[in-house]
């Protein structure tokens, strides 16, 4: 066994908010599991916009019983940041941060983990691993030259930079709708280009009426039914919706056309999944998937449904692995 080779009983992989639930049930239940991340803590919240609120009130972002305060009606990303890093630290959870699962296979009882850590590589062994590992760091691509310029984003990260600026945002549902606002609100000139005719009515009912009504008063340009062909380094083309070619020019462009799991990572390990929906095949009680001793957890339950689990209803995962907490009453 070199240096970087360790055992453990559980390895969660992920502290996101459910990885680090998971990691608060598996301690309730006498586990002292390992957390490890490719990022911080809660990378996906640390990789929100700057300054952004929760769609979601904070007792359904709580986990481990722990209360999330916060200063106005919903919490901030700063606030969650504060908070989830409050749940670790009085959990006394062990989390490895800057540390990626490369891929993991079954070895007789054991399953043997390949780790880049922050010294190199390493290898753990356990007994159970949990998947817990969201899905914000795999953009889903528009597959268009230009897409990796150094000015185009798949994340919208603050408003404020551009003020001044030539803005394109790609897409047309709530990420998208919120950036566009947020950017017109921080003196950016910025055009929607978004595939569909229209927006869907899933639509958050505050942001629908304000997108519209800007749209309509000229403030934000928008291309509907639009098709992007390339992005160049100061401007994007597009195919409109009556065929015409147009070039918009872009300072900055925000590609905000949703995520997936790394189905890549899942199909290493040799995890199923469903065709069509990618949707990996776990047994619904226990979260195990079809490679024994490897379970899964919060969004990445989903498959590309990203939008069916969110934290609220994911933060319960753990309870479903490890098994019901004798002691009542504790999540
Ligand atoms: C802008 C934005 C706003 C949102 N607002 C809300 C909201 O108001 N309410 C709500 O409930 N949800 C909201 N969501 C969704 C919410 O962020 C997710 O549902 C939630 O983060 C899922 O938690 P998770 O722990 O499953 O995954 P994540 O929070 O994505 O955590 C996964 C973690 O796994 C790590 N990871 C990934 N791959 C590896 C690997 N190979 N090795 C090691 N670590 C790895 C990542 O670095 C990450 O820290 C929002 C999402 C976005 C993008």
């Amino acid at each position: 066994m070199t240096r970087a080779d360790f055992t453990e009983d559980v390895l969660i992989v992920g502290a996101g908010p459910i990885g680090l639930a998971c990691a608060v049930a598996a301690k309730r239940r006498g586990l002292d599991p390992l957390v490890v991340d490719a990022g911080a803590v809660v990378n996906s919240v640390l990789h929100y916009p700057v300054g952004m609120t929760f769609f979601t009130t904070p007792d359904l972002l709580e986990i481990g019983g722990h209360p999330l305060a916060c200063a106005g009606q919903k919490p901030t990303r700063e606030e969650a940041l504060k908070y989830y890093r409050g749940v670790a630290r009085a959990e006394q959870l062990r989390i490895r941060p800057y540390t990626r699962l490369e891929t993991a296979r079954r070895e007789g009882d054991a399953l043997v983990c390949e780790l880049s850590g922050r010294h190199g590589p390493e290898r753990a062994r356990c007994g159970r691993l949990v998947l817990a590992t969201g899905y914000y760091d795999h953009a889903n691509p528009l597959g268009v030259p230009g897409e990796d310029l150094p000015h185009v984003s798949h994340r919208f990260d603050e408003a404020h930079r551009s003020f001044g600026l030539d803005v394109v945002v790609i897409g047309g549902k709530n990420s998208a709708i919120e950036a566009a606002l947020e950017l017109y609100r921080a003196g950016a000139r910025v055009t929607l280009v978004y595939r569909r005719d229209a927006f869907k009515p899933t639509v958050k009912y505050w942001l629908k009426p304000d997108i519209e009504n800007r749209i309509g008063a000229s403030q934000i340009a928008a291309r509907f039914g639009a098709v992007v062909l390339a992005i160049e380094p100061e401007a994007v083309r597009i195919r409109r919706g009556d065929g015409q070619e147009e070039r918009l020019p872009a300072d900055r462009v925000y590609a905000l056309t949703g995520y997936h799991p790394d189905f890549e990572l899942f199909r290493r390990i040799g995890i199923a999944l469903a065709p069509g929906t990618d949707r990996p095949r776990c047994d619904p009680e226990t979260l195990e998937t079809n490679v024994p001793g490897v379970h899964l957890a919060g969004s990445i339950t989903a498959g590309r449904a990203t939008s069916e689990i969110f934290i609220e209803n994911g933060r319960f995962d753990g309870e479903k692995i490890f098994g019901r907490n004798p002691a009542a009453g504790q999540p």
